[in-house]
C-alpha cells in the first residue's frame, strides 16, 4: 500500500496546496487543492474518496475532480463522509446553484458520484486495505482515518483540537507506524485553537503523552506563513518524540 501526499498546507500560495493525499492509484483521501496535481488519467481512476469533513480546503476540489474524470468513467466515484459531512455537500454544494447534482447527473441511473456514510470505528475493506474512520473534535462534525495495509498501518488526524478518544484509539493499533497529525495554530493563539477545533505544539504534545506507542509523527495543515515558527513551537514541546513536518511529494509504504 503506497499514500503520496498531494496536499498538506493550510491554505494556498506560492508551492502550497490543500489536504489531499492518494492511496495507491484509486482513493484520494480529502480533496483538497493537491487534488489538482493528478494528471487527468490519474484523475479519471479514482474510484473512492474519503472525506474527513466538508471545510473546502478538504473537500472544495470534489465538483471539479468528478467533472473532470465524470464522462471518461462508466461508474461513479464513491464519495465516503459522515452522514453530517454528506448533508453539507448535498445542501451547499452540489445544490444546482454552486454546482450540479452530480448525485443525479448525467442520469440517476449513472450519475458521476454516489455516498456512502461512514461512521467512527466501522472499517471498511477494499481489496484488502482497511480504512476505519477515528474521532476527531473540530468546528464540524469530522472524523480522522486509520488506514491499515495489513503489515503496517498510517493514521491521520483530519482536522481536530486534541480529542482524547483520537489518541486513545491511535494506542489501539498494534501495527501503526505512521500519524499525520494536524498543529495549525501557533500556541499563542489556543483560544481560537479552541473555538475553531484545531491543534496547538502544546496540545501536540499532550496528545502524544497520550499515546502508549512508538510512532513516526509528521506534522500536516500548518497555517501558510507561519510553518516555521509552529514547527520551533513543535520542537519545543515534543522534545522527546520523532516529529516531522509533512511535505507535498512524500510518499508512505507500508
Ligand atoms: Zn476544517
Ligand atoms: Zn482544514
Amino acid at each position: 500500500m503506497k499514500i503520496k501526499v498531494l496536499g498538506c498546507s493550510a491554505g494556498i500560495g506560492d508551492s502550497r496546496r490543500t489536504s489531499c493525499c492518494l492511496l495507491d492509484a484509486d482513493i484520494l483521501l480529502d480533496v483538497g487543492t493537491g487534488a489538482g496535481e493528478l494528471s487527468l488519467e490519474g484523475l479519471i481512476g479514482i474510484n473512492h474518496v474519503f472525506l474527513t469533513h466538508a471545510h473546502l480546503d478538504h473537500a472544495g476540489l470534489l465538483p471539479l475532480v468528478a467533472d473532470a474524470a465524470g464522462r471518461f468513467r462508466d461508474r461513479p466515484v464513491i464519495v465516503h463522509a459522515l452522514a453530517e459531512t454528506v448533508a453539507a455537500l448535498r445542501e451547499c454544494m452540489f445544490n444546482w446553484r454552486l454546482w450540479p447534482d452530480y448525485a443525479a447527473l448525467p442520469s440517476l441511473e449513472r450519475p458521476f458520484l454516489r455516498y456512502e456514510a461512514v461512521e467512527v470505528g466501522a472499517t471498511l475493506s477494499l481489496g484488502g486495505r482497511k480504512i476505519t474512520p477515528l474521532p476527531a473534535r473540530h468546528a464540524v462534525p469530522a472524523v480522522g482515518y486509520w488506514i491499515d495495509s495489513g503489515q503496517a498501518s498510517l493514521a491521520l488526524s483530519g482536522d481536530t483540537t486534541l480529542c482524547e478518544e483520537f489518541w486513545d484509539a491511535l494506542s489501539r493499533i498494534e501495527n501503526l507506524k505512521y500519524l499525520l497529525i494536524e498543529t495549525a495554530f501557533l500556541n499563542a493563539d489556543a483560544a481560537l485553537a479552541a473555538v475553531a477545533g484545531h491543534m496547538t505544539a502544546d496540545l501536540l504534545a499532550a496528545g502524544l503523552s497520550r499515546l502508549r506507542r512508538p510512532v513516526e509523527v509528521y506534522v500536516t495543515h500548518l497555517e501558510p506563513g507561519w510553518e516555521d515558527r509552529i514547527m520551533a513551537e513543535i520542537g519545543a514541546a515534543c522534545a522527546g518524540f520523532d516529529v516531522r513536518r509533512l511535505r507535498q511529494g512524500m510518499e508512505f509504504e507500508f
